[in-house]
């Protein structure tokens, strides 16, 4: 199994990023297809692995089959095509499917979904009834003090509030011990001051209990904090697979650089082995043939601009967001370009400007081209 096997460097400076968890593969997808009833299916010809301890997210859209492939994995869902793959075992395909109870799989739900009639501590304990009564105890003491919710075990889930919610869905899901930890937006139902310190939480604890762990999450920074690696979905497919640094730097369509943070797209030409736009020339980095139409990727960061009465593209808007100005200009062709200065950099709007870009490396697309990695 050689799917998760990567060797990983920064894109702009080329230095090795530190490695994802070496372990063994635990689950593996290979080229599964997932259909509701007949139709158009919710995803399609997925692939990708994942090494133990490894934190991986589903990044996407809504629609875009996130939870279809959470689903897939945890057994609720039969595939049409592909194989999955749990330690090493045949869980699911066209022929076969293994029930969720014989998978070893938590999942943290949107909802929690915790038991209403349930206290805490029988939450925690619910899949447990295996094991021996001292056994049992002693593990949901454990995941009690490892959430910080030693002292509240007799409470009912509503009275409890909605981060505290979440650490004993996530303690009920890591009672089981589980190979893999699904986890479906679990942010999306906290408010968004509690969403950094929960992630914080959340993740330190899949660090202190070695979980591995498939994240969804729509939101890419919630991604790129929290991941080894990351999938991105469109509709359906999986566009790249790469770390976060990969997936930023260098995305692999136009829909990826679009989905990961502001970028513009400045068309270009192929002329004399370099690529001529109106911002200036950039070099020809995959190589296209002369008279080929390409866009050039750019990202706000890149762009950088100084006030000059010979300037020729034109502020239109500022927006200030605390630790920067973020720029709209628009180009003497009209097309639109955005630039990040400091916080402090205040230029009014209609300033005359020149553009200079100062990136370490160029994306290049060509235009008109299906956009699917
Ligand atoms: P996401 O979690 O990324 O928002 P989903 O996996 O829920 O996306 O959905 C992927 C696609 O599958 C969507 O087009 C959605 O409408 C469809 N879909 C999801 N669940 C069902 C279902 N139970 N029956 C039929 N279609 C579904
Ligand atoms: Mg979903």
């Amino acid at each position: 199994m050689s799917l998760g096997q990567r060797q990983r460097h920064d894109a702009i400076s080329g230095n090795p990023l530190p490695d994802p968890p070496p372990g063994p593969t635990v689950l593996e997808l290979r080229h599964v297809t997932c259909a509701y009833e007949q139709g158009r299916p919710a995803i399609c010809d997925i692939s990708l692995a994942i090494r133990e301890g490894e934190i991986l997210c589903l990044l996407g859209p809504s629609g875009c089959g996130k939870t279809t492939t959470l689903r897939v994995i945890a057994g609720f869902e039969p595939v049409t095509a592909g194989e999955v793959y749990l330690e090493g075992r045949l869980v699911s395909s066209p022929d076969s499917l293994v029930a969720t109870e014989r998978r070893r799989i938590g999942m943290v739900f949107q909802d929690y979904a915790l038991f209403p009639h349930l206290r805490v501590l029988d939450n925690i304990a619910f899949g447990l009834h295996a094991l021996p009564k001292d056994e049992r105890q002693a593990r949901v003491s454990t995941l009690l003090a490892l959430i910080g919710l030693t002292g509240l075990e007799r409470r009912y889930p509503h009275e409890l509030s909605g981060g505290q919610q979440q650490r004993v869905a996530l303690a009920r899901a890591l009672a089981q011990k589980p190979a893999v930890l699904l986890l479906d937006e679990p942010f999306s139902n906290l408010d968004p001051d509690m969403t950094g310190k929960m992630r914080e939480e959340l993740y330190d604890l899949l660090l202190r209990t070695k979980t591995t762990a498939i994240l969804v999450t729509h939101d890419h920074e919630e991604a790129f904090a929290m991941a080894d690696r990351v999938a991105v979905l469109r509709d359906g497919r999986l566009e790249q697979f790469d770390s976060p640094e990969a997936i930023y730097h260098t995305p692999a369509s136009p829909f990826v650089a679009d989905f990961v943070g502001q970028a513009d797209f400045v068309p270009g030409l192929i002329e004399n082995g370099t690529v001529a736009t109106e911002i200036g020339s950039f070099p020809n980095q995959k190589g296209f043939a002369a008279g080929t139409k390409v866009v050039v990727m750019i990202r706000p960061d890149d762009v950088h601009i100084a006030p000059s009465a010979q300037g020729t593209a034109r502020v239109t808007a500022r927006q200030f967001r605390g630790s920067e100005n973020l720029y709209t200009l628009q180009l003497p062709s009209g097309d639109i370009l955005h630039s990040s200065e400091t916080s402090t950099s205040i230029y009014p709007i209609g300033t005359l400007v020149n553009v200079h870009v100062l990136a370490t490396h160029t994306v290049l697309f060509e235009q008109g081209r299906p956009t699917s990695a």
